[in-house]
């Protein structure tokens, strides 16, 4: 279905994985859709600032929305990955206990991984966990296929496109722009990340709030001769769950992430402190590391909810607006379920869904810097 350039049925604001997951969802179900992004291209807040890793759900909470999001997407990924031409490292994880108590983690956490039907083995040698489902991809490649796909599905997409406002009005919503333009949709998705709760509050929803977990990581180039070919999961304890390295796909290997609260949203920077706080914990899970300098360092902001995380759904004081927030740890894995989930949505609020159609087949799209610096040369300012 066409509309006017500045209408659509379903608007999508916030470019991230978990917006661009929910418009290839959405064109590929013939649901007439535009994605509105406030910066200069897709992916540059924590869905180009992350681990990459395509966790398998084995250590989340059964039966959490986050963890069926997680297992759904599971299904949906590998036609999806197939056709954007995103590469996936299947490494697997390894868990390797310290102690008594992390022997004890190991078998709970076999419980837990066999209770989201999630396949994983005990080593006999050394009793570390293998999580063989775990994998690694380009986060930015992913999203940004994600959109290009969608658009050749049907989609249009606004970039710089800031929204500032939103007025609820009999027919739908309209969208004001920070630079003066409009858009009126029947639906509203809001999946703007860190800005989320800005972005409910527009309609007086004052009902969560996000607060950015901020993540650093370092990379590194191993020496001549050494080699990272799986994801290094610390076992969590009842306070952390610690550093992990893993291989990317452009042959480095990355240690982090840190995990601090703070209260600016726009704080992307990498504190003095962090290298020697991670390098420590790291070195001691993949000892090849210990005294490298590192190539680059980046940090991610998590969309974190303050008491609450995947807060998906209408919101409830403008029904028409769905708020898909909080996606705080594990957003780049459950994205596609969390698109399925949020399309299912959609009939209840007057949007006609088509049949599925087969994931559009797009050549890749490779971004100019690996995604692992990219957000650090953009200043993130939303
Ligand atoms: C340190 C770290 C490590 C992580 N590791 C992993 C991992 O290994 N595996 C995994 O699955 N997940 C991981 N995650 C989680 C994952 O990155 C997030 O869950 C996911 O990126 C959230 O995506 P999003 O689209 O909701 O938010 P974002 O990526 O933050 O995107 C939100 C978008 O909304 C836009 N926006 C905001 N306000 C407006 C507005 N007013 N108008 C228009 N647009 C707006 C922003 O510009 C932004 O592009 C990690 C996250 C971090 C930070």
């Amino acid at each position: 279905m066409s509309s006017p350039a500045n209408t659509a049925s379903v608007a999508i604001i916030g470019g991230g994985v978990v917006g661009a997951a929910i418009f290839h969802t959405l064109t590929h179900r013939g649901v007439d859709v535009v994605l509105l992004e406030a910066d200069s291209d897709l992916a540059y807040a924590a869905s180009g600032t992350n681990s990459g890793i395509l966790h398998t759900g084995f250590d989340s909470t059964p039966g959490e929305l986050e963890t069926q999001l997680i297992l759904r997407s599971a299904v949906i990924r590998p036609a999806v990955f197939r056709s954007l031409g995103v590469p996936v490292s299947h490494t697997g994880a390894e868990l390797v206990p310290h102690s008594a108590e992390d022997h004890e983690t190991i078998r709970s956490l076999a419980d837990n991984a066999s209770a989201n039907g999630v396949e994983v083995r005990i080593r006999e040698s050394d009793g570390a966990l293998l999580v063989t489902g775990e994998s690694v991809t380009d986060p930015v490649a992913f999203t940004l296929g994600l959109a290009k796909a969608a658009l050749v599905a049907g989609g249009r997409l606004e970039l710089n496109a800031r929204v500032s406002a939103i007025d609820d009005n009999e027919n739908g919503l309209t969208l004001h722009l920070a630079d003066g333009r409009t858009f009126a949709a029947l639906v509203v998705i809001n999946a703007a990340g860190l800005h989320a709760d800005d972005i409910a509050r527009m309609v007086g929803d004052d009902s969560f709030e996000i607060y950015p977990r901020k993540g650093e990581f370092f990379v590194y180039k191993l020496p001549q001769g050494r080699s990272l070919n799986h994801i290094v999961l610390p076992v969590p304890t009842k306070r952390t769950k610690g550093v992990l390295v893993f291989p990317t796909l452009d042959g480095h290997v990355v240690a982090g992430p840190t995990a601090i609260d703070l209260l600016d949203k726009d704080d992307w920077t990498v504190r003095p402190d962090a290298h020697t706080e991670i390098l420590e914990k790291a070195a001691a899970q993949f000892p090849a590391l210990a005294g490298l300098r590192p190539v680059a360092s980046y940090a991610g902001l998590r969309p974190a909810g303050r008491d609450c995380n995947y807060v998906i759904g209408s919101s409830a004081t403008t029904e028409r607006l769905i708020n898909v927030a909080a996606i705080r740890s594990t957003g780049l894995s459950a994205s596609l379920g969390i698109g399925a989930y949020v399309a299912d949505l959609l009939p209840g609020l007057g949007i006609e869904l088509g049949e599925q159609l087969a994931p559009t087949p797009v050549e890749p799209v490779v971004p100019r810097l690996p995604w692992w610096q990219r957000t650090l040369q953009h200043a993130v300012k939303v």
